[in-house]
């Protein structure tokens, strides 16, 4: 799993407001080509610039798990 999205699930809080949530609950602010700078959602505090995850760490992120396996495969095949 790439820095990135251990950052977004670890757990976070605001020196300045004392807010406390997780990466993924930080405001997004300016993004860039290879990163964004995160903020606090409550007081806007600058939180830092993460790095977005290589092309290749992407293939870590469990979306696939919002869909019942075989899926696809059951579906019928209709069309000849
Ligand atoms: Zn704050």
């Amino acid at each position: 799993m790439s820095a990135f999205y251990k950052w977004k699930a670890s757990a976070i809080s605001c020196a300045k407001c004392g807010w406390k949530g997780h990466g993924h609950e930080a405001e997004m602010g300016d993004s860039f080509r290879d990163g964004a700078e995160y903020h606090c959602p409550k007081c806007n505090e600058y939180f830092g610039f993460k790095a977005w995850p290589m092309t290749h760490e992407l293939e870590d992120v469990p979306l696939k798990e919002d869909y019942p396996a075989g899926a696809c495969a059951g579906s019928p095949k209709s069309s000849s």
